[in-house]
């Protein structure tokens, strides 16, 4: 670990698949001859995680050493703990002319080349095995295992050699590399550094929490996932302008920074706390927020499944530091924030909204309570319910 980093990428290095001018145009001409695969937006996020290190130590597509590892028992072959298959997967048809110890040209929707995959492997899967130990449930209509269901029935496996980091119109200032939001980190002089990962708006229990963790480390990664989300989930752009508002007006702009995940949300719960956790350990976080029902959907999961996952690691292993948080909320008697864990008083004195709730009275054109919502943020989301009558895709 070099001065100044705060912590190692996982596995010990930080991977850059990207390649340089040079061999870029040999991969071009070797792509030409090459059978090519078109990527949906979701496995094009995960080709520009592999990328920039964000899936260290991955290098590539998963084998099938590691996918079969990853799903039975949440480590990699090598013993690295790891929770979420990171797989490419064709249809029959496209595996025929696909053969092992050759290789792929990956393109991205467009038709334009991204990557060439080294195809070490081509192996067929149980997609339901996969579904009930990484998602915990074999329902279809869980969205991460739609998607699951909804994918080609043969995996192709192997490093990538990437053309270039897949290009982006929204939020480029925010697009951080690992090595970035390293530097960034160490251009503040932070040791420590927690992270917080979000698909929802930012509401003032949410502040708490992290207001909470930042009296314990140097500085906070406020780290919005923006790949592909629930269509009924906040669009990425009126998350993003809540985040600044909330930064502008209420949080010391020396100890934070704001970036995006490109990574599209897979709704594992427990599973995606831990992938969640080792992806912001890459970014360089060292310690990171996992709350009530981290990354879960319906009512797939227990409430704490996603905390009491990490006991079955190996915190050395791990190596980044899980920071587990109780519901959280504010308090009439107590006069502020607190959670279960701090306040004595009763339910009603606590100022609590239901996410159906909230999402009426801001459809409605009305704020919800400041205790409940920075008044900055209860604008902006009205502000974007206004512009949008049916709820839109996330960007
Ligand atoms: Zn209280």
């Amino acid at each position: 670990m070099a001065t100044g980093e705060t912590i190692a990428a996982h596995g010990g290095r930080l991977i850059n698949l990207v390649v340089g001018e040079h061999p870029a145009q040999a991969v071009r001409e070797q792509a030409r001859s090459l059978p090519a695969i078109r990527l949906n937006s979701r496995t094009l996020s995960d080709v520009e995680l592999l990328a920039i290190g964000g899936y260290s130590p991955l290098d590539g597509f998963m084998t099938q050493a590691d996918y079969r590892s990853v799903v039975n028992d949440m480590h990699l072959a090598n013993g690295l703990p790891w929770s979420m298959p990171i797989t490419l997967a064709v249809s029959e048809q496209e595996a025929r002319s696909i053969t092992e110890g050759g290789a792929a040209a990956l393109e991205n929707e467009a038709g334009q080349l991204v990557a060439v995959l080294e195809v070490r492997e081509k192996f067929s899967y149980d997609k339901q095995d996969e579904a009930r130990k990484a998602y915990r449930t074999d329902d279809e209509t869980h969205p991460g295992v739609a998607a699951l269901y909804a994918q080609g029935d043969v995996l192709i496996g192997g490093p990538l050699k990437v053309l270039d980091v897949p290009a982006h119109d929204d939020f480029q200032r925010y697009r951080l590399t690992p090595a970035q939001t390293r530097a960034a980190f160490a251009a503040r002089g932070w040791r420590t550094v927690v992270g917080f990962q979000t698909r929802n708006p930012v509401h003032r229990a949410h502040e708490y929490i992290q207001k909470c963790a930042m009296e314990i480390v140097d500085g906070l990664l406020l780290h919005p996932l923006v790949g592909d989300t629930k269509s009924d989930d906040i669009p990425a752009d009126v998350r993003m302008r809540c985040y600044e508002v909330l930064i502008d007006n209420y949080y010391p702009a020396d100890r934070v920074v704001l970036s995006v995940n490109p990574a599209a949300m897979r709704y594992a719960g427990p599973r995606e706390a831990i992938f969640h956790a080792l992806v912001r350990k890459n970014y360089g976080c060292t310690h990171f927020i996992v709350g009530r029902d981290h990354a879960g959907v319906g009512n797939y999961y227990g409430t704490f499944d996603a905390q009491l996952i990490f006991n079955e690691f190996d915190p050395q292993a791990l190596g980044i530091t899980p920071l587990m948080f109780e519901h959280s909320f504010f308090c009439k008697k107590c006069d502020g924030l607190a959670s279960v864990k701090t306040c004595p008083h009763s339910p009603e004195d606590r100022v609590s909204l239901s996410g159906t709730q909230v999402r009426n009275m801001l459809t409605g054109g009305i704020a919800p309570p400041p205790e409940f919502s920075r008044p900055e943020v209860a604008k902006v989301l009205i502000d974007a319910m206004q512009e949008r009558v049916t709820p839109h895709h996330a960007i």
